[in-house]
């Protein structure tokens, strides 16, 4: 189902304002995990007024350590949906099972499995049944092949709005926290139909490498970006060094809508 053979036109994914797939580039942006309301509003504002139209927000956090903040739950769904209600903004979060992906259903307008998760088949599968758009994520050690026999778990239970996120997988550098492969783009543009974004943020680890790669990845052909954006990176309770600021972003929201209107 997710092949060029099944289907050659490429597949459209429009989930209120942003459309993924096509000749568009959709940008979402957001926070690592949703801390509090005033932490997702004012990253909403700023988000919204660089041209953004979708908010992130982890409430379900799977991290490495299981004493560090896991997420702020039924709770950060709520702020996440004020939020995106506020200021008009499509709204995405990770689901780590199916209790929250049952939750998540009735908050967020799109769902995310998580790297981690890219080969949790039982979840897939509960994904698949569910009729919201997903962002699946390149699993930390996954080839192109099994990234995308785990979108074929999600369509072959139904679901046909499938967008796939390139977010770094694991080499022997160590410099940046993944290595983001840019050439999975073309790859995937030719065995797959369905549209790939692109997270910057989670690839490198760095705020400062966020710019030139979602340039790379706009020249590459890519349909989105999914980038860190904290009111105050410095204060953030997950992923602090590798999110913008306000300021940050809106410049880098400038500088790829050149480099889309170039390409
Ligand atoms: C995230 O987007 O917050 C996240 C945890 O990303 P990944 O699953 O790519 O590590
Ligand atoms: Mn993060």
């Amino acid at each position: 189902l997710v092949s060029r053979e099944a289907r050659d036109e490429p597949t459209v994914v429009r989930v209120k304002e942003a459309i993924f797939g096509g000749d568009h580039l959709a940008i979402i942006a957001g926070p690592c995990a949703v801390e509090s309301l005033e932490q997702v509003m004012k990253a909403a504002k700023y988000i919204k007024a660089a041209g953004g139209q979708v908010l992130r927000g982890g409430a379900y956090k799977p991290r490495t350590s299981p004493y560090a903040f896991q997420g702020m739950e039924e709770k950060g769904l709520e702020i996440l949906k004020q939020a995106g209600n506020e200021y008009g903004l499509a709204t995405v979060t990770e689901v780590i099972d199916e209790p929250s992906l049952e939750l998540a259903c009735d908050y967020v307008d799109m769902v995310q499995i998580g790297t981690r998760n890219m080969q949790n088949f039982r979840l897939l599968k509960a994904v698949g049944k569910v009729r919201k758009p997903v962002i699946l994520k390149r699993g930390l050690s996954a080839t192109i092949e099994e990234w995308l026999m785990a979108a074929e778990y999600i369509m072959s239970e139904g679901n046909d709005q499938v967008i796939l996120c390139e977010r770094g997988i694991r080499t022997f550098e160590t410099y940046t926290r993944n290595t983001l492969d840019l050439s999975a783009i073309p790859v995937i543009k030719d065995l797959s139909h369905l549209p790939i974004i692109v997270d910057p943020s989670h690839a490198t680890g760095s705020a400062k490498l966020v710019g030139s790669m979602s340039k790379g990845a706009i020249a590459s052909g890519v349909d989105g970006l999914i980038i860190e954006v904290h009111p105050e990176p410095c204060k953030a309770l997950c992923d602090g060094p590798q999110s913008l600021d306000p300021q940050q972003f809106t410049a880098l929201m400038e500088e790829l809508k050149r480099v889309a209107n170039a390409v």
